[in-house]
């Protein structure tokens, strides 16, 4: 294979920071990335010069404004605002520039509220969505309808990738804006420090979710460019795992070695009932995720207390 320059926008984040330590010392890919302070992705006269002076042979999109289910409340402007700004940037810069192969990521919150589960591809676009994060998914909906219409009009290799809920290293830990993983581990280990008889757990801990670390999604991304694999329709990536809510916080509470009790917040929203992913067409290309839920999160903990992440966001 040719030594592919590939940038990866986002590189500091969940999904960035995963492909950059799986192609950083590859021999196939000379890595592209620029700091935020070096390039504003929200700025389309930045974003257009940077790619006609690099003009790399792959993009993958891993940057955008993420969070959980609060967040994507609290923020819902900022959320879409951010997102298709930082989306049809890149997207529209890459086109120019004759980029043309990239990966959007998508997210499972695509998908409509009353969605069969697994959720197939043939299933976007069905039905309504799930409103505690429907402007990000509007967001996310129309990148994918860009990367579409661009391989249409001017023949590009643009896809979207779906992954289940994502965690790992480089996670955002904040306490109210986090996804459940990072904010439960930290709730934990805060706990276990402080000898606390009690854990609060958002919402009934019955929804179920369908957990995959970055470094698997990073391996299967990496797969898939290198496979060629080219379609128009998006493909989802997931572990194929389900857990409930409150078998994760089980989970999470062994790891970290908390042994109080868990409270159940109601008052504090569920979201999505289930959301898990057909994986079928990944299954089909012969890629399986590696790690198990308990494996991947006790690699998290321990990144997390050899970082001391917890110690750089304070609680407030
Ligand atoms: P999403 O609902 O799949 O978009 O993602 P989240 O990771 O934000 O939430 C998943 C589920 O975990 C929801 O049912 C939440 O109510 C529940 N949950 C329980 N504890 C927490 C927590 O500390 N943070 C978050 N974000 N969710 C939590």
């Amino acid at each position: 294979m040719k030594r592919q320059v590939l940038y990866i926008a986002g590189h500091t984040g969940l999904v960035g920071s995963a492909l950059l330590r799986r192609t950083i010392r590859d021999e196939n890919y000379a890595v592209i990335t620029r700091t935020r302070a070096e390039l504003d992705l929200m700025n389309s006269d930045s974003v257009a010069e940077f790619m006609q002076q690099e003009s790399p042979d792959r993009v993958i999109i891993a940057a955008g404004r993420v969070g959980g289910i609060l967040a994507n409340q609290t923020y819902c402007g900022e959320f879409i605002h951010q997102n298709l700004t930082i989306q049809n940037n890149l997207i529209h810069q890459s086109m120019k520039a004759g980029v043309k192969s990239l990966v959007f990521l998508g997210s499972s919150c695509m998908y409509p509220k009353h969605c069969p589960q697994p959720m197939s591809e043939s299933a976007l676009l069905t039905g309504l969505l799930e409103e505690t994060n429907l402007p990000y998914a509007i967001a996310k909906i129309s990148g994918w309808g860009m990367c579409q219409a661009y391989n249409q009009q001017y023949g590009m290799n643009y896809m979207t990738a779906i992954p289940a809920n994502l965690y790992g290293r480089n996670d955002n830990f904040h306490p109210q804006d986090s996804h459940v993983i990072p904010g439960m581990i930290r709730r934990f280990h805060e706990a276990k420090i402080q000898q606390l008889k009690e854990v609060v757990v958002w919402g009934t801990g019955k929804p179920k979710r369908e957990f995959l670390l970055s470094d698997d999604l990073a391996d299967a991304l990496l797969f898939l460019l290198e496979k060629n694999y080219h379609s128009s329709q998006p493909i989802n990536i997931g572990s194929g795992q389900e857990v409930s809510i409150s078998e994760l916080a089980e989970t999470i509470k062994e790891i970290v070695g908390f042994d109080g009790h868990l409270i159940f917040d109601t008052h504090k929203p569920d979201g999505m009932p289930l959301k898990r992913l057909d994986n079928s067409q990944m299954e089909k290309l012969a890629w399986s995720a590696k790690t198990s839920l308990a494996e991947g999160i006790q690699k998290v903990y321990e990144w997390c207390l050899n970082s001391k992440i917890f110690e750089k966001i304070p609680f407030y």
